[in-house]
């Protein structure tokens, strides 16, 4: 038996992969059986190529525990390794590069490296007090040796007996892996970190229903015996890996329940990610249904490199507003043992995550292209995440502009281009800007809507969650263009022209004597009191609200500008200076009635815009039953 030390410098390492690491101790197991399938790997490559004199065997790599001996085992049938490799890989090459993970893990102070990475072998010393390798090399007469240690730098290494090729791990479990010691800790593990590795994993086994051949109940139906099989844990293919030719869309959806089996709401649509140069990077993405509340479903992107899952975590490897789609990225280019703070400033995952938001860009546009109808569909669902993206990432604005849609009170769909084709002539106002109008509520903004169609204006409907960011951002970038919700102010004033200014029934001294009556009336903390002249046809009293003071109010409650603080709510009360009630209060001698009839007018106008409330609410419904008695 020959005794050594590991490196002297490296004495610290072990309290620190103890302790330090504690939070993600469970990733031992990830890396354990990573080791087994890159070492499989290797002799199913010798075997190919004809370099193997042995059969290959059944490669399956064994995961077990016995919790009285209070150990685990990870064996595999890979490469194995000789005394001399034993030395140079795990003592020199294998121990160095967990010193300079260490290293990195605590300049990395807080902020944590993205998926423990790289720790490799050393990290069986988070869980375990002693770890014991037994292996032997695939190479022709080789001597098994057996590696052991304690955790203290010292490490033994003997002579061994050992039937089969390869390589067995016994972790010694130690006060701190205690609940690894499982059945459904360590099932779950692989479940989480082995589910697409590339080799076959077997933990224990599991009893199945099997039907016995030639066998029916007295029902006819086949009958089924109990019997015991091996549990494999993983997909060694996973769809991913395949190409996009051999996959049915039934294939895609199969895969995304793979993934996130407890999800019922099927994804709209995919994008299989192939990549090989700069970088190798392979995945499928889908696409949810996003809706009102861009939380809705969790499902996150998982991260893997060569089918080990990393993590779920990939806000700093893919722009922010990709985080909304589901599925699967693997990439062996991503550097997994850095910070996340390195990460944002690496050039290869700046690569990668443009590479993606192209990808992503070009679907959408081939969608688009190829079937309007089957697009505009969609569009409902995944306007939400078309709309951050362009809001949040310049480059993908510059991209979506081709196909990002808007929709009118008719259902109908138009591209930006197409919309302000259609609307130019009718609603570009005196200074040449063509005026968007729109709603965002169907319902409550009814007589707005009708009064803009009345007149011959289109009206678009944008009711969605970041609209009116989204309306901010349009204006910015098209050109002469802007948007006004439809109740921004009287529809003869919302696209100002050089029309000739309709005659009014007022003077100015009977405005001015109006004024006051109707101010009395409405809060004047919230209420301007306007004059228009409008056409008879219009109500006597309208509500409106300016568009840029509202857009500040809604932005303010969508979190996009809370330096605006408390900001009060303001309103426009316009009068109808041609509307025949008008004229009717300007003639009314009883000052007593004259103010009913503004009062009522009043309120009117406030309940279309559902702002007559409380008591102000109950008192109108009282009075409007009183006058019809
Ligand atoms: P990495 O896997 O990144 O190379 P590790 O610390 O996980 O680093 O492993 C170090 C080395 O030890 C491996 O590169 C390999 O040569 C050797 N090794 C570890 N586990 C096994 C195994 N099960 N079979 C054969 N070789 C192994
Ligand atoms: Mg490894």
């Amino acid at each position: 038996m020959a005794k050594g030390k590991i490196n002297v410098e490296s004495k610290n390492i072990f309290p620190i992969i103890k302790k330090f690491l504690y939070s993600d101790q469970e990733i031992f197991l990830r890396e354990m059986i990573s080791n087994a399938v890159d070492a499989t790997q290797k002799i199913k490559t010798l075997a190919r190529t004809g370099k193997l004199d042995e059969e290959l065997g059944d490669t399956t790599i064994q995961v077990s525990f016995d919790e009285k001996a209070q150990t685990i085992t990870i064996s595999d049938r890979g490469v194995g390794m000789t005394a001399e490799e034993v030395d140079k890989y795990i003592n020199q090459i294998a121990l160095s590069s967990a010193q300079e993970f260490v290293e990195k893990y605590k300049d990395a102070d807080s902020d944590t490296l993205i998926g423990q990475f790289g720790l490799g072998f050393y990290s069986a010393f988070m869980v375990a007090e002693k770890v014991e390798l037994v292996t032997k090399s695939w190479k022709k007469d080789a001597q098994p040796v057996k590696w052991e240690c304690d955790g203290s730098p010292e490490y033994s290494i003997e002579e061994t007996e050992k039937e089969e090729r390869g390589t067995d791990v016994i972790l010694h479990i130690g006060e701190n892996g205690k609940e690894f010691l499982d059945d459904s800790r360590l099932l779950e593990l692989l479940k989480k970190y082995s589910k697409f590795v590339p080799v076959p994993v077997q933990f224990g086994t599991e009893k199945v229903q099997e039907e016995i051949e030639g066998e029916k109940d007295e029902e006819g139906n086949p009958k089924t015996k109990e019997v015991e099989k091996p549990r494999l844990i993983n997909n060694t293919e996973p769809a991913w890996t395949k190409a996009p030719a051999e996959l049915s869309d039934e294939d895609y959806q199969n895969f995304y329940r793979e993934l996130y089996p407890t999800t019922f709401e099927e994804p709209l649509f995919h994008i299989h990610l192939n990549v090989d140069y700069p970088f190798k990077l392979t995945g499928i993405l889908y696409f949810p249904k996003i809706k009102q509340n861009l939380e809705v479903q969790r499902n996150k992107i998982q991260l893997y490199s060569n089918q080990v899952f990393i993590t779920d975590s990939v806000e700093d490897i893919v722009p922010e507003f990709l985080t909304l789609l589901h599925g699967v990225i693997d990439s062996p280019d991503i550097p997994l043992n850095v910070s996340r703070s390195y990460l944002q400033s690496d050039s290869n995952v700046r690569k990668i995550s443009n590479h993606i938001m192209k990808k992503v860009s070009d679907k959408l546009e081939e969608l688009f292209k190829n079937d309007r109808e089957d697009f505009q569909k969609k569009w409902d669902d995944i306007k939400v995440f078309i709309e951050y993206g362009m809001l949040s990432e310049e480059k993908f604005f510059d991209r979506a502009k081709k196909y990002t849609l808007l929709k009118n009170t008719e259902g109908e769909y138009y591209t930006l281009d197409e919309y302000k084709e259609k609307i130019k002539d009718n609603q570009t106002d005196k200074d040449g800007n063509v005026i968007h109008l729109y709603a965002t509520d169907q319902e409550t903004q009814y007589t707005y809507i009708q009064s803009a169609k009345d007149r011959g204006y289109d009206v678009l409907i944008l009711d969605g969650p970041i609209d009116s960011h989204f309306v901010n951002l349009l204006e910015q970038k098209l050109e002469k263009s802007s948007f006004k919700r439809v109740d921004a102010d009287v529809t003869e004033k919302l696209i100002p022209q050089q029309d000739e200014e309709m005659p009014s029934k007022l003077t100015d001294e009977q405005k001015e004597k109006l004024k006051p009556l109707f101010e009395e009336h409405a809060d004047s903390s919230k209420f301007n009191v306007k004059f228009e002249t409008m056409s008879e046809s219009e109500m006597p009293v309208i509500i409106t609200q300016d568009e840029f003071m509202r857009r500040m109010m809604d932005m303010q409650k969508t979190g996009g500008m809370n330096f605006m603080g408390g900001m009060p709510e303001s309103y426009n009360l316009t009068v109808n200076e041609n509307h025949p009630i008008i004229n009717e209060i300007v003639e009314e001698n009883d000052s007593e009635k004259q103010s009913k009839i503004v009062k009522q007018i009043t309120d009117l106008a406030l309940l279309s815009q559902n702002l007559l409330k409380g008591e102000e609410l109950t008192k109108f419904i009282k009075r409007s039953v009183d006058n019809i008695r």
